[in-house]
């Protein structure tokens, strides 16, 4: 039996090798991704930013001509506030987050960074000044410190522990044996996805990006481990531009706008209060939420007196 042990610990090995070598280079391409189809006019010019103020103005997409996607989408970020997109599975909200960072381009309307059309400017001048914190985050195998580092390299250590603070990740890092030199990912500490989730908003704090992206996990998480990152991401977002693409309604309470996009249409807009005033969907989707994170909650504590 210890005879084949062996080298099926080290088929193990090699697959979890092969395995992350392909999550570093997914990560790689999500960081450079350049859709060949969408290319830089000739004259095209750096991004401008001034104050950040994001603009979707009657933008329709189809990624299949036959299946139209957002049909006729208008709503502006202004600088320094924070909208979220929610809506049912499939409505298009991702696609939001996609079209921003000009994976795609619309097909009619137009999808402005301080005035300025994105297929006008750079695509790499755009994708440098929005930051992303993204569903499910990819660890480096290194150090806690080099993953957080990544989000600016020129970073001091103090301002990385700082950022690391600031995301609400500081003291589970310091009780760590080797503190910010921990290894982490596949080959490393395995971190719980909350505390994945921190040290990205700690690489986003330390980039410091005019605008941000939040793709808010669709994973359940506990209600204490929510709440420290809705902490962070109160921290990170703060007189930011932020559009947070809301798969759960957990971030979205304090949001300045909720556009509620429903078959690649604005079915209701509005702050939080106004929306469960209105009793449409929102409210509907709002019950339905807190039934079921009350149902979890039931599951854990029976799960935990066991
Ligand atoms: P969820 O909350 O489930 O993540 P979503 O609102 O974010 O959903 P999108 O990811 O924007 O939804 O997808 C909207 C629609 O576009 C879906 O029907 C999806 O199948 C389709 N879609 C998404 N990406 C592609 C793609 N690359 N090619 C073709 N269709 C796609």
């Amino acid at each position: 039996l210890i005879q084949l042990a062996i080298p099926l610990n080290f088929i193990g090995s090699v697959y979890r090798e092969i395995r992350q070598g392909l999550t570093d280079i997914e990560q790689m391409f999500d960081i450079l991704e350049v859709d060949p189809e969408i290319t830089d006019k000739p004259e095209a010019e750096d991004l401008q930013i001034r104050q950040g103020g994001i603009a979707f103005k009657d933008v329709h997409f189809a990624y299949d001509p036959s299946r139209p996607i957002l049909k006729g989408v208008s709503f502006e970020v202004p600088a320094g506030k924070t909208v979220a997109i929610v809506g049912p599975t499939g409505a298009g909200k991702s696609t939001i987050s996609r079209l921003l960072f000009r994976f795609y381009d619309v097909n009619q309307g137009a999808i402005t960074i301080d005035g300025q059309d994105l297929r006008d400017v750079r695509q790499s001048s755009v994708r440098n000044v929005i930051g992303m914190v993204p569903q499910d985050t990819v660890l480096f195998n290194d150090t806690i410190a080099y993953n957080i580092r990544y989000g600016r390299p020129s970073a001091t250590d103090e301002e990385v522990a700082a950022a690391a603070e600031l995301a609400q990740v500081g003291n589970f890092i310091r009780q760590l044996p080797e503190g910010f030199d921990t290894q982490v990912g596949e080959r490393g500490l395995k971190l719980s996805g909350g505390e994945k989730q921190r040290v990205a908003i700690a690489r986003t704090i330390l980039k410091a990006p005019p605008v941000l992206v939040l793709d808010e996990a669709t994973s359940a998480l506990d209600t204490h481990t929510e709440r420290e990152i809705q902490a962070a991401l109160d921290v990170v977002s703060k007189n930011r531009t932020t559009l947070v693409i809301a798969h759960r309604l957990s971030t979205v309470i304090g949001a300045d706008e909720i556009i509620v996009l429903k078959n690649g249409q604005i079915a209701e807009r509005g702050r939080h209060d106004d929306l469960i005033a209105q009793n449409g969907l929102y409210a509907q989707m709002w019950e339905r939420q807190r039934e079921a994170t009350m149902a979890e909650e039931q599951l854990r504590k029976v799960r935990e007196s066991d």
